[in-house]
């Protein structure tokens, strides 16, 4: 039987530390803030935009979200971004994607100060990510993935990963943790238009798939005994869910577990990570902002 990585649990003991962590700053009358900016109704980012600020209640940070109409300008977010950039209440700053078509996200991503910016996707952080600047806000899906690994004394160093995806929210910010000196794998990166994607997958020690393909990478993918993180999460149409829909990861779990030495599972793997990593970043961006601890 593989391990079944349990991202619940990991998110949630991240999290007590970070709440432990608010509860410091407080006592010094500081309140890390984290400010969600949502553009449109598109039903699942409502959905983590309400979770997020869920969370950051739960620890004792401020929450601040904003829900704007999908008819929102360019300038008009802009202007908006520029606010938050300049209130001293707020730590952290997101845009929740995807935005609506005419808004140009890279834009978006460089109008947000770079210390405030919780995602990891400003250029300043991708180049300090690349640089192994600990200064660095990492994207924390990514992130979210290697603290699984490090939960679960799962070996980096030397061992052979493949990545599937190179988006700049996960793909290419995993394979760079993964490279990084202290973690110290041999990386791959495989997407599209890699040839023999399933020959690719099999050489891996660690397999991380971020395609966004519902159960793409089956048991021919995998070989024995690697451990799989499966980023992915997609709506599959299920008329026996009350929902009308369930989720499912880029992984066939099923066909997949029984080759593993350790596995995510979608829900409850990856997904919990992102956001306890969101909040461990908005009180890192807080307390390098109001000069340290
Ligand atoms: P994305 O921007 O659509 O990128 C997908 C990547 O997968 C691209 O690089 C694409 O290659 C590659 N790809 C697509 N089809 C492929 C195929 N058949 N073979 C090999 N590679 C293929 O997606 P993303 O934003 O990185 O997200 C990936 C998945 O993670 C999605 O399911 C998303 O919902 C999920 N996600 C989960 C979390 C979480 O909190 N758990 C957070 C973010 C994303 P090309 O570059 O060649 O097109």
């Amino acid at each position: 039987m593989p391990t079944f990585i349990d991202g619940k649990t990991i998110a949630a003991r991240s999290q007590a530390s970070t709440a432990d962590e608010i509860a410091r700053l407080r006592a010094r009358g500081i309140t890390p803030g984290l400010a969600v900016v949502l553009l449109g109704d598109h039903p699942a980012s409502r959905a983590y935009v309400r979770s997020k600020d869920k969370t950051c209640r739960e620890l004792g940070m401020y929450s601040r979200k904003l829900e704007l109409p999908a008819s929102t300008t360019q300038e008009e977010l802009l202007h908006l971004i520029a606010g938050l950039n300049a209130d001293p209440a707020i730590h952290g700053i997101l845009v929740q994607s995807p935005p609506p078509r005419h808004i140009d996200e890279a834009a978006v991503v460089r109008a947000i100060d770079p210390r405030k910016d919780v995602d990891g996707f400003h250029p300043l952080n991708v180049a300090a990510l690349a640089m192994e600047d600990p200064s660095a806000l990492v994207p924390c899906t990514p992130l979210g993935c290697l603290e699984l690994l490090r939960a679960y004394d799962i070996p980096t160093r030397g061992a052979r990963a493949v990545v599937v995806g190179r988006s700049l929210i996960v793909g290419k910010p995993m394979a760079m943790l993964l490279l990084a000196k202290g973690a110290d794998a041999t990386v791959t990166v495989a997407h599209s238009r890699t040839a023999d994607l399933a020959a690719v997958c099999r050489e891996a020690d660690i397999l991380v798939a971020a395609l966004g393909r519902p159960k793409f990478l089956g048991a021919e993918h995998v070989r024995d005994g690697a451990v799989v993180i499966d980023v992915g999460i997609n709506r599959v149409e299920d008329p026996a869910d009350p929902r009308g829909y369930r989720l499912v990861g880029d992984v066939d779990f099923d066909a997949v577990a029984p080759k593993c030495r350790a596995i995510t599972p979608v829900p409850g793997g990856v997904g919990p990570m992102t956001i306890a990593m969101l909040m461990g970043n908005t009180v890192r961006a807080c307390r390098a902002l109001t000069g340290g601890e």
